[in-house]
């Protein structure tokens, strides 16, 4: 089966909304496609004396509202459209959450896990050389994505830094804190979305603390995803998943020993005390919160009627197939899309620009209080829309996310 082009997805998804907002043709057609992308080819001296030629992108969707911002993500299977498809969606989520932010992605086509430290080093360095002239600050600011980490994020700065002749810590986020990075960002997209989650289940009459929750994937978001909602809620994660396969327990998985067992083995499957379960049978399982936290198009046209979970919390980036969301949405499933629920982590992106470009550094409880706010208040925004048009919540995203892009596109006097 060929995979779905996630590009095409997201102009889908723009054009669904474009007819919502009656958008006009000329304004329609800018929305569709990136306003700039970089196509570089990287130079790298490998450690065995040979140069080996990396192909990467940037891609800067859309700055009406204020500088790019996006990751860069080191992936072997990385391709043109889906930085494409990332940078729209970075475009969404960033005017979704009211930042003053366009959206951006880049992407590097390499396996990291076959780079020595060195090489990978090099090769951070080296893109950051080729895409100099185009980021910054007051342009477009990177961040880590798939693959990529805050020591990546240390040498960008290092040679964007060494490149201006001084140092500029506003041109990358994601950095240790030692070197201008936020409290609070390891865990902000996970935490973000339970700000969410805890505000959708007053809509959805779900006591939290009764709660029983699924998790597929257990990885960065998924694992602190499972701690926060026992943390913050009381909530029970009864199932969790990751590659291999799941866990399941109805009493609540000890999630410590899971965590535990995962480092041991690089895997959930057959942590002690727990059920075997598939990836398929966990999204399908009767529980009150399913929270996608793995990857694309899992939940799809096949499956979304077997989904018996009352909500759906995407804190992965494109979980839901178009033809799923109806169905879902026939079904009452309340689901909190993607670029509201994981918005999170470029929120405390954002924060830290703020307090680089500040010298400023706030504390933790700051962060989070400011994060609460952020998204308990976009998610109400959401909320009213999907009434108002009486549209499911994806559509209403989109509405509200597109439409503050367009009034700033039209202000500017750019339509
Ligand atoms: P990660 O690589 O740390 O974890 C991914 C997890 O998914 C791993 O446990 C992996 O085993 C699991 N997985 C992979 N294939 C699977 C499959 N077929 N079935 C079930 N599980 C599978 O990645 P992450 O940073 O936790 O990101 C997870 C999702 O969240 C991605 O969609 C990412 O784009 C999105 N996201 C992450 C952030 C962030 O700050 N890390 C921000 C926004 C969105």
């Amino acid at each position: 089966m060929t995979k779905p082009n996630p590009f095409e997805i997201a102009q889908k998804q723009l054009d669904d909304c474009a007819k919502i907002l009656m958008l006009d043709s000329d304004v329609h057609e800018i929305l569709r496609h990136p306003m700039r992308e970089l196509h570089v080819s990287i130079p790298v001296r490998m450690d065995d004396g040979r140069t080996h030629v990396f192909q990467g992108f940037r891609v800067q969707y859309n700055d009406a509202r204020g500088p790019t911002k996006g990751g860069i993500r080191f992936h072997p299977e990385e391709t043109i459209d889906t930085v494409r498809a990332l940078a729209a969606w970075m475009t969404w989520k960033c005017s979704l959450l009211d930042l003053p932010l366009g959206g951006g992605k880049g992407g590097v086509v390499c396996n990291p896990k076959e780079l020595s430290v060195g090489e990978l080093e090099r090769l951070s360095r080296a893109y950051i050389d080729r895409v100099w002239q185009f980021i910054g600050p007051d342009k477009d600011i990177p961040a880590p994505d798939v693959y990529t980490n805050s020591q990546i994020m240390a040498w960008m700065l290092d040679e964007y830094s060494k490149i201006a002749g001084k140092n500029i810590f506003g041109c990358i986020t994601g950095k240790p804190v030692c070197i201008g990075g936020s409290c609070g960002r390891e865990d902000a997209t996970a935490r973000g979305g339970m700000y969410t989650i805890r505000e959708a289940a007053k809509e959805s009459n779900i006591d939290l603390k009764k709660a029983t929750v699924a998790i597929q994937g257990y990885g960065n978001v998924g694992c602190n995803a499972a701690v926060l909602c026992r943390e913050l809620f009381g909530s029970k994660v009864v199932a969790v998943s990751d590659s291999k396969g799941g866990v399941y327990n109805k009493d609540g998985l000890n999630l410590e020993n899971v965590c535990v067992y995962k480092a041991e083995t690089a895997s959930v499957v057959n942590s002690p005390h727990t059920q075997p379960i598939s990836n398929e049978e966990l999204l399908e399982l009767d529980v009150d919160i399913l929270i996608a936290a793995a990857l694309e198009n899992v939940i799809t046209k096949d499956n979304a009627s077997k989904i018996k979970a009352k909500m759906l919390a995407e804190l992965a980036n494109g979980p839901t197939t178009p033809e799923a969301d109806a169905i879902l949405y026939n079904n009452g499933v309340h689901v909190i899309p993607d670029f509201l629920c994981n918005a999170g982590g470029v929120t405390v992106s954002y924060f830290e620009m703020v307090q680089n470009i500040s010298m400023y550094c706030w504390s933790l409880e700051e962060v989070y209080e400011r994060l609460d706010s952020k998204m308990s208040y976009a998610y109400h925004t959401v909320l009213d829309a999907s009434k108002a048009y009486n549209i499911n919540m994806r559509q209403a995203a989109y509405v509200v996310a597109v439409g503050r892009v367009v009034e700033a596109m039209r202000l500017r006097g750019w339509v």
